[in-house]
């Protein structure tokens, strides 16, 4: 928690800076401990410093996702301890990466930017929260005290899928059949092994199918419950050890992609394809992914 602290202000963002500390154990069970703030990929620098937005997004990745993203070795077991309440697309990131666990400083609980998203936590971070045996705590550094805000109801015990493993002849077969907006990912671990993964859109809901938002008057309207399937496999794959850095990877996706994901293969630099129809691919290069972005902005 104290990392945290110490690095919130490196964070670029000029009202709301935050910062994330993520770290457990890895896949030789040695410990880790990465801590980053939010940011932008450097690529977006005008459009950030224009203030434009691409759909509901401001250009800035969140510190939870970064600091994820930058574990290199995997891991087997993971906490993550955050200045401020998650939002609920880092709540959805948080549950992909399979940590049960998650600290928060209680004076982010006290901050005005909370209390104006109260109602997203409340109602869109805790559900996913509470839907995926993760259990939030409030941290009062000074006093060395935690406070579970509720206990999870199944903690530890339930891995959740939210990624296939499929083989080559799977991928070929299925990627035609997937809903729009699918995604699979190709790349090799440390030792050697190749990993293909695949997530279709899901709903961080009981059913995982839409639901209608509670009380949606209170909310932001900058949130929903779908998953974004590229960050879906690209958190498994680092999970599993996957060196996204090393140019070995690719993912395609199936006809649409988010600007929340177009963000984050561009910050990350991954080398991908979207696909129309199963002879038609494009390739999604930084100057393909910067063209859909700018569609995408909006005047607000
Ligand atoms: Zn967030």
């Amino acid at each position: 928690m104290q990392e945290a602290v110490n690095t919130v202000q490196e964070s670029p963002h000029a009202s709301n800076k935050i910062a994330a500390c993520f770290f457990g154990t890895d896949h030789d069970k040695a410990p880790f401990s990465i801590t980053r703030s939010n940011d932008y990929p450097k690529i977006l620098e005008p459009f950030v410093t224009q203030k434009k937005r691409f759909g509901r997004n401001s250009g800035y990745v969140h510190a939870e996702l970064i600091a994820i993203m930058a574990q290199t070795g995997g891991w087997e077991e993971a906490f993550i301890a955050i200045t401020d309440p998650p939002c609920p697309n880092c709540m959805k990131h948080i549950a992909n990466a399979q940590i049960k666990f998650v600290y928060i400083d209680h004076k982010g609980f006290e901050k005005d930017f909370f209390k104006r998203r109260v109602e997203d936590f409340n109602l869109l971070s805790k559900k996913i929260a509470e839907l995926y045996g993760i259990t939030l705590f409030k941290v009062y550094r000074k006093e060395k005290r935690i406070e579970p805000l509720f206990e999870a109801l199944e903690p530890i015990k339930k891995q959740t899928t939210f990624v296939k493993e499929v083989s080559s002849e799977d991928l070929k077969k299925t990627f035609a059949t997937k809903e729009s907006g699918s995604v699979y990912l190709e790349g090799k671990t440390k030792d050697g092994n190749l990993l293909r993964l695949m997530s279709e859109p899901f709903y961080y809901t009981e059913s995982k199918k839409e639901e209608p938002l509670p009380n949606d008057k209170e909310l932001s309207g900058r949130f929903h419950l779908r998953s974004f399937p590229i960050l879906s496999v690209m958190i498994e794959a680092k999970r599993l050890g996957v060196n996204l850095e090393e140019k070995k990877s690719f993912f395609a996706i199936k006809e649409e992609i988010s600007a929340n994901e177009l963000i984050w293969a561009l910050k990350f630099n991954l080398q991908g394809f979207i696909e129309k129809s199963e002879e038609e691919r494009s390739v999604l290069d930084q100057e393909y992914m910067l063209t859909l972005l700018a569609n995408m902005i909006s005047s607000t």
